[in-house]
């Protein structure tokens, strides 16, 4: 890669720390430890405050990112965590797992590496935790309105803060047993450990939100019952609904979804016993599909003392460096090396996967693959190039093709479109009273969008009920990041 004036040697010392492997495979704490206050101090000095920052527009957001740089760079932390909080209800979980599109449209990142934007908005929580600036903000008064919002991942809990903040009664229901929706079943500890989400939950109680979990709305209360009951209601179920691979010897035993068995493992850190846990442990792993959800099954096997771990993807391998056709200011698809994927594992790009294959007792013992060629565009398996890679466990993680619409179009009728609830600029739907945030209305997505679309979709819920709202509404359903 080039790299005259060795910026990126400067930028690889400048990130945050990871503790030593061989310690890291034995736990499931967090690989990131936490900046020094000094690298901190220069990094955000390296912001140079720009007349028009484009990082704002990068960060779906809008995070303030000069100002707060300014403030930690002058070691002013408390007010740094206000304008942090203006804008953003959780920057830990972003500070942890945000791509950091604001990165890729820095000013520095033209001609060299662009400040650490993420490392000094998590130092910016975590020393505010640490000092309990992080306080409860309940109403000065109530509003006598009631919203439910329906899914307690990082939309609907953004929405519900957003809301309680500004005087009406919300109850979060979720329908698994513990609050949190992918930050607490989907992503593993390895990236955010769970008391993270615990003392956000804890402010959010203190608040005055209420949350009631183990509720499955559709089947224990009706989409319609709950619109009767609550004067507004918010969707922000998220986006379930796994993307299959029909393929021969898909039944056969051994291929999960990874859902199905991240799941499991984030049970079991919490504390819970899980019967016939699906465990990589002593097995050939094959994991279909890269992303966020692959590299989680990757850091997971490994933890579970995998003989082998090896990732598979249909397409090309990215560049490591901003083609030409996805200039700055945008956020190019790089290719990207997560701790997960540090930790070892083989990676393999055009590899199609055409067949599951077992043995005599019907368990999966390999998957035969084949070199992907690109025919009219399509990706197909180029035939000749078939081989078999040992497989005890196969985990696809293919992406997800949406929310899942039953009750919603049966009980309240609404609309799908593109897999989705169809919805108004104002987050609402067909239905009067009915808003939809975060995966549910934009498919699979990111946290940080997730977090944009609860925090706008409250503002409009404000509206509805009150008329007017004071409430930000940082972005549009129909926002997308920078492209050309
Ligand atoms: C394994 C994995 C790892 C990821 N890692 C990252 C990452 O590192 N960085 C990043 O930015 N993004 C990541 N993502 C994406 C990110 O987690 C999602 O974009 C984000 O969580 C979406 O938030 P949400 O609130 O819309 O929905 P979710 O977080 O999916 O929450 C929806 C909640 O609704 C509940 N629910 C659904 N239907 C009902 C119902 N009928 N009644 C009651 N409750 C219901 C669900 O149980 C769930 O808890 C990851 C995704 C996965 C799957
Ligand atoms: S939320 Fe993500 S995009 Fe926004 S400032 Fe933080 S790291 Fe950057």
């Amino acid at each position: 890669m080039a790299d005259p004036k060795g910026f990126l040697k400067t930028r690889e010392r400048e990130l945050p720390a990871r503790r030593p492997v061989a310690l890291r495979l034995m736990d499931w704490k967090e690989v990131y430890e936490q900046g020094d206050a000094a690298t901190l101090r220069r990094q955000a000095g390296r912001c140079m405050d720009c007349g028009v920052p484009f990082c704002h527009q990068g960060c779906p957001l809008g995070n303030l990112i000069p100002e707060w740089n300014d403030l930690m760079r002058r070691g002013e932390g408390r007010q740094a965590i206000e304008r942090l909080h203006a804008t953003n209800n959780f920057p830990e979980f972003t500070g942890k797992l945000c791509p950091a599109p604001c990165e890729s449209s820095c000013v520095l990142g033209i001609n060299q590496p662009p400040v650490t934007i993420k490392q000094v908005e998590v130092s910016i929580i975590d020393q505010a935790w640490a000092n309990d600036w992080v306080e409860p903000h309940p109403p000065e008064r109530l509003t006598g309105k009631t919203v439910a919002v329906v899914g307690s991942g990082p939309a609907g809990l953004a929405a519900a803060q957003q809301l309680t903040r500004a005087g009406h009664t919300v109850a979060v229901f979720e329908r698994d047993d513990r609050i949190g929706g992918l930050l607490r079943y989907g992503i593993p500890d390895f990236k955010m450990e769970k008391k993270v989400l615990d003392s956000r939950l804890k402010q959010m109680q203190a608040e005055g939100t209420r949350f009631r979990a183990g509720v499955n709305i559709g089947d224990d209360i009706s989409w319609s019952d709950l619109r009767a009951r609550y004067d507004a209601v918010i969707v922000a179920t998220g986006s379930t609904v796994p993307r299959d691979l029909p393929i021969p010897g898909r039944d056969v035993a051994g291929v999960h979804f990874a859902m199905e068995y991240l799941v499991e493992q984030n049970r079991v850190v919490a504390g819970d016993t899980v019967t016939d846990q699906i465990t990589a442990e002593g097995k050939h792993v094959v994991v279909l599909g890269g992303g966020d959800t692959g590299a989680d099954c990757i850091g997971t096997a490994h933890r579970q003392n995998a003989l082998s771990v090896t990732n598979l993807a249909i397409g090309t391998q990215p560049p490591l460096e901003r083609p030409e056709h996805q200039p700055w200011p945008t956020a190019p698809t790089l290719f990207e090396v997560q701790s997960a994927h540090e930790e070892g594992g083989e990676r393999m790009y055009l590899a199609s996967t055409v067949e599951f294959l077992s043995n005599e007792v019907g368990e999966v013992r390999a998957v035969r693959i084949a070199e992907t060629e690109y025919v009219d565009g399509r990706r197909v398996p180029k035939s000749g190039t078939e081989r078999e890679i040992p497989a005890d466990l196969v985990l696809l993680a293919l992406g997800f093709t949406g929310p899942e619409s039953q009750g919603l179009e049966s009980q309240l009728s609404l609309p799908f479109e593109q897999g989705v609830p169809a919805r108004a600029h104002n987050y609402e739907t067909d239905y009067s009273g009915v808003f939809v945030a975060g995966d549910a209305g934009r498919g699979q997505s990111l946290i940080v969008w997730a977090i944009a679309e609860g925090r706008a979709a409250a503002s409009e819920v404000d509206r509805f009920l009150e008329g007017d709202t004071l409430l930000p509404a940082p972005v549009r359903p129909t926002d997308r990041p920078i492209s050309l």
